[in-house]
């Protein structure tokens, strides 16, 4: 009898209890099964692509909640804001933007000035690199490609913060010291690294002018056949006048192989591949870093394996 009632009353308890532990989880939580929804308390920097994301991050610790209006792969060149986006620079108490008009038509600028936000550019101060389309000379955007201009953007992000918070100028300043030292340690290991590669074989073949400031700091020569911009479409700025001389100086320059990136469409670059007859030497990161849990989702791995798929692709 005892026995039996035990059994119950443990059964009984096994029953009841989940429904314990749920209702206090439910109502004791404020936000209920939202939770994981949950807006943090911090204040919100809002910033335009990955790289500047992850810069921001380094700086910014724990002291505020730093979100990214570009997903990993997206292509900043032809991306159109969302509602969702507008919403989040309302929420922000700042905004930072790359510049030099990687967000094409100024979108960037654009979500900050109608939430009424202050907006930062991460590359103001960077030595820009000219570029000419059609004619028309502008400023090549892809300035984070040197390390030594990714240590602008720090600086102008660090200073940037320290005035929203002068309080802890201290702690923001001490995380740029630390992350401005890893990337003097970058630099060195990449020049170290294309050591392997002989000068006469220093040539990138990309989908879009992302790297020059890369082929610039690091003795290559760079060739991208669809221009500076991404366009809308897979080949924009490309022409067959383009095509052929891209296939011809691969061909006569001996390259061994050409490059595809992960926020351009593969196609073009497989094509002019297969016409000049040389191997796809890999995928590089180039106006975006990639995914959460891949080897290149922040600034310093992305760098890194750009290296490791160029060296061995090329020496
Ligand atoms: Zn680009």
């Amino acid at each position: 009898m005892i026995a039996n009632d035990m059994k119950n009353t443990s059964k009984i308890y096994f029953i009841i209890m989940p429904l314990i532990i749920c209702f206090f989880t439910f109502f004791c939580n404020p936000d209920g099964f939202a939770s994981s929804e949950r807006h943090s308390e911090k204040p919100m920097i809002l910033c335009s692509t990955t790289q500047i994301a992850d810069f921001t991050r380094n700086v910014a610790g724990d002291s505020f909640e730093v979100r990214c209006v570009l997903a990993p792969g997206a292509d900043p060149h032809t991306y159109m804001p969302t509602p969702n986006d507008a919403q989040m620079a309302v929420r922000s108490v700042m905004c930072i933007q790359n510049g030099l008009n990687l967000e094409g038509k100024n979108w960037m600028a654009t979500l900050a000035k109608d939430a009424g936000k202050p907006i930062i550019t991460a590359s103001d101060g960077v030595k820009p690199l000219e570029l000419e389309t059609d004619g028309k000379k502008t400023s090549d955007p892809h300035a984070w490609f040197s390390p030594r201009n990714a240590a602008i953007y720090i600086n102008n992000i660090t200073a940037g913060l320290c005035r929203l918070d002068p309080s802890i100028k201290w702690e923001l300043e001490a995380r740029a010291r630390l992350y401005l030292a890893q990337l003097r340690a970058l630099d060195s290991w990449i020049r170290q690294t294309f050591h392997v590669i002989p000068v006469s074989k220093r040539i990138l073949v990309t989908s879009h002018d992302a790297f020059n400031y890369f082929a610039q700091e690091f003795g290559f020569k760079n060739q991208a056949p669809v221009g500076w911009s991404t366009g809308s479409e897979i080949g924009a700025g490309m022409t067959p006048a383009r095509f052929k001389s891209v296939v011809e100086s691969i061909k006569s320059l001996g390259v061994k192989a050409v490059f595809v990136e992960n926020s351009v469409n593969p196609k073009l670059m497989r094509e002019i591949a297969r016409e000049a007859g040389v191997k796809i030497g890999g995928e590089l990161y180039s106006d975006s870093m990639g995914t959460e849990g891949s080897a290149g989702e922040t600034y310093i791995g992305m760098m890194r394996e750009n290296v490791i798929t160029i060296v061995s692709a090329l020496k």
